[in-house]
């Protein structure tokens, strides 16, 4: 999965000098940008579309639960049973860059 913050803008803050220049800073959406740093805007704007990503997972996975509860066929509940697992994989890759309990 493409990480975002290995391609994060560079030298967007070079004021607040709590967040430093480091290669280890923000790293995932685990940790915020201290206040008054200059990455908090593109910060924001990251973790609203990250949340997002999420919950689409997520509503596709309910979408998926009910489709698997009303199937009577068989073949097709193999099919929806492995998009199930395959949804949740992609959820629990997000956990790498961060928090998917939203
Ligand atoms: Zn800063």
């Amino acid at each position: 999965m493409e990480n975002i913050f290995d391609n994060k803008p560079e030298r967007l803050c070079l004021h607040c000098k709590k967040c430093g220049n480091d290669e280890g800073f923000i790293k995932d959406f685990y940790e915020k940008p201290p206040e008054g740093c200059g990455y908090e805007g593109w910060f924001f704007l990251e973790w609203e579309k990250y949340k997002q990503n999420i919950r689409k997972l997520k509503e596709r996975l309910l979408v998926l639960e009910v489709q698997l509860k009303n199937c009577k066929d068989s073949k097709k509940a193999t099919k929806i049973a492995s998009d199930i697992q395959k949804t949740k994989d992609k959820i629990k890759g997000f956990n790498s860059i961060g928090p998917t309990d939203l």
